[in-house]
């Protein structure tokens, strides 16, 4: 294992007001790697990547990132730095199309735009197919592959994926999972946020559970086992 993880958290909290909803949270997402985040609703799971994306400031702690400090850094300097967050919900700009939808995530990134659309499509055909589509009319598991392709074509160091899978078909879950391991054999880094943990722990290597704001627990996927799911989850 190599010595210095592509993301280092340490000790990291955060607050929404005066409602502490991150306490001291501690780990390590080594280079070329997926880790699971778990937890119940209102866990913390969001709030952990939205202070990791810049979107919230930590009121503790630091975030190092590919050996750079990025506790303070803005969201925006921070997605240039290669870690993409997708937020939970589709986030696609339902009026354009999808090709302007594709174009509008480049216009930031300093990538090559004909080797990112061409990207966009090996990770999800269907889209070159429906690039005049405007993208309100995609359905919800297009919507969400739309969404993941515009992180992917720039060729992320890591990608957080907030629920990527809520309200999908378990045909687009297949699809948008094939994507992220696609993903991840390209060399991207993933952190899985998910409420359902089967199909997140089959995929990470290393798996977190939050509880009130807190590590509960930590450790390799496989041994996230049904008992421990069922005790901190109420599920298996
Ligand atoms: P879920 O699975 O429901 O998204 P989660 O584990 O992602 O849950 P968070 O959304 O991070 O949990 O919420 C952690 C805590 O912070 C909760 O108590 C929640 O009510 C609170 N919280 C989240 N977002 C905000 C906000 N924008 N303003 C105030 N409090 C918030």
């Amino acid at each position: 294992m190599s010595a210095t993880p592509l993301l280092h958290v340490r000790a990291l909290s955060a607050r929404y007001g005066s409602a502490q909803a991150l306490f001291g949270i501690s780990f390590d997402l080594p280079t070329n790697s997926a880790i699971a985040v778990l937890g119940p609703n209102g866990a913390g799971k969001s709030t952990l990547a939205r202070t990791i994306s810049g979107l919230i400031p930590a009121t503790a702690g630091t975030i190092e990132f590919n050996g750079t400090n990025i506790t303070r850094h803005s969201a925006d300097k921070i997605r240039r730095e290669g870690l993409i967050h997708l937020p939970e919900g589709r986030g696609v700009f339902a009026r354009l199309t999808v090709m302007e939808n594709l174009r509008l995530a480049l216009a930031v990134d300093k990538v090559d735009r004909s080797e990112a659309i061409a990207r966009a499509f090996d990770y999800f055909p269907v889209l070159a197919k429906r690039r005049k589509q405007i993208a309100g009319t995609l359905s919800g598991g297009e919507q969400q592959m739309l969404s993941l392709a515009r992180a992917l074509m720039v060729n992320p160091k890591v990608v957080i994926a907030d629920e990527m899978s809520l309200g999908l078909a378990p045909k687009m879950v297949d699809t948008v999972f094939d994507a992220l391991t696609a993903a991840r054999q390209e060399g991207v880094s993933v952190i899985m946020i998910e409420q359902f943990a089967g199909r997140a722990i089959q995929f990470a290597d290393h798996c977190l559970i939050l509880q009130r704001g807190n590590l509960a627990w930590s450790g390799p996927a496989h041994k996230a086992g049904d008992e421990l799911l069922h005790r901190y989850l109420g599920s298996a």
